[in-house]
């Protein structure tokens, strides 16, 4: 589950990361009120106006904008709220900015004063270890400095038993060529951002900039947080954080019928159970040709209400030219499937694609005459290959 910057902040924060302090407004009558309330709190003079969608890259598109006066930040998020952002991270369209961040201004002595460094925290899943990423470099373009000047960035392994060592922070700090203060500071920050990553079950932190400020604080002026979802059943806190309006709307739908759906660019749309069978079965369209429209796993219990919910969703995918049903009996029956799938088709009026089926394990063969007998234009067929070169064929 990504985060929103605002929301990631605030959870960076809890863990004591010092952040750039900012309050969250979805409309201009509420920007302002909450840029007199940071004044109050913070002292600052001027206001970043930040756009709040899950992107980055926003600064590049005009979702970064600083205001020096009252009169100006009611300009901006007038002009920021509603706008479709456009940033080198979203499709052509943009997204929507539904909310805006009104941040204090951190750069208050200039830039040149400032430095901004590239910190984030990752699971290397080749090493099986969290990694601390890190670069002198931090700022917009640090996808240049990987592809350009890649000594430029440092990585830190973390030992699961033993976890972020005082050394390993120090040489993290002594690396980012910091001195006196903010040294220190760069210290605290590293463990305190470790601590939050491990204790929040996150699998991305990504904080760029941290900066140095003209008098040697250190602190994250944006934060890409991704919690793991496998784990937010242990943080109930962190589940009303998912903004449903950044996601896929037919991953959001798939998700509240207990389905594991994820949209792809292809057009052959795909029922199966079982995880591995899914990857498999997308593989093999691949190999024959076609093209994986999504990933779908109904799970162990392919009943009729879940194959029909699965049929919807993937309908009304305009992109979709034939949908493959790839079950394996182990834990259902097949004929019990044959019959949800028949069920399914009878319940919904316009299933105008070709429909292809393979259904083996129990029952297999019952379920092959359910189907041959049943009327309906549905292909069944024996074999995986035979039902991917189907479909292949038709799209
Ligand atoms: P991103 O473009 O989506 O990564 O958004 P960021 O939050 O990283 O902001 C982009 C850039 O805006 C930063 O790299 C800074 O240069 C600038 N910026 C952010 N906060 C401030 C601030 O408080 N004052 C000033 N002057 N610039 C800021
Ligand atoms: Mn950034």
């Amino acid at each position: 589950m990504n985060l929103h910057e605002y929301q990631g902040k605030d959870l960076l924060a809890s863990f004591g990361v010092r952040i750039q302090r900012g309050l969250v407004a979805s409309n201009t009558e509420q920007a302002i009120q909450q840029a007199k309330k940071l004044q109050l709190e913070t002292n600052t003079n001027f206001w970043v106006v930040k756009a709040q969608i899950h992107a980055g890259g926003r600064g590049k598109g005009g979702g970064v904008k600083l205001a020096k006066s009252i009169d100006e930040l009611k300009l901006i998020s007038n002009e920021m709220l509603g706008m479709y952002l456009k940033t080198p991270q979203t499709s052509k369209e943009g997204k929507l900015v539904n909310q805006i961040l009104i941040a204090e201004d951190v750069y208050y002595s200039g830039a040149e004063q400032c430095s901004e460094f590239y910190i984030s925290v990752l699971l290397n899943r080749s090493t099986n270890k969290n990694m601390i990423m890190y670069s002198t470099e931090g700022g917009v373009d640090i996808e240049t400095v990987a592809a350009k000047t890649p000594h430029l960035i440092f990585y830190e392994e973390v030992n699961p038993n033993i976890g972020l060592t005082e050394f390993q922070s120090r040489k993290i700090a002594f690396n980012l060529k910091l001195k006196g203060k903010a040294f220190k500071e760069m210290i605290h920050f590293v463990k305190s951002l470790y601590d939050a990553y491990i204790k929040s079950d996150a699998s991305l932190f990504e904080i760029n900039p941290v900066l140095k400020t003209s008098d040697s604080k250190i602190l994250a002026v944006d934060a890409k947080v991704t919690l793991d979802n496998n784990a937010l059943f242990r943080h109930k806190e962190y589940q009303v954080l998912r903004d449903k309006r950044e996601e896929d709307p037919l991953e959001v739908e798939a998700a509240e019928y207990g389905l594991n759906f994820i949209k792809l660019d292809g057009n052959v749309g795909c029922i199966v159970n079982g995880a591995g069978l899914a990857m498999a079965t997308m593989d093999i369209i691949k190999m024959a040709g076609g093209s994986p429209a999504n990933f779908l796993d109904v799970g162990g219990t392919a009943d009729a209400k879940r194959v029909e919910k699965a049929f919807r969703i993937i309908l009304k995918d305009p992109e979709v030219k034939a949908i493959l049903i790839n079950i394996f009996g182990g834990i259902v029956r097949c004929d019990r499937v044959a019959q949800g799938i028949i069920d399914a088709y009878k319940q919904i009026d316009n299933i105008n694609i070709p429909l292809i089926v393979r259904l083996e394990g129990t029952n297999a063969n019952e379920a092959k005459k359910l189907i041959d007998q049943s009327g309906l234009k549905v292909d069944s067929v024996k074999l995986l290959q035979e039902a991917a070169d189907k479909v292949a064929t038709i799209i």
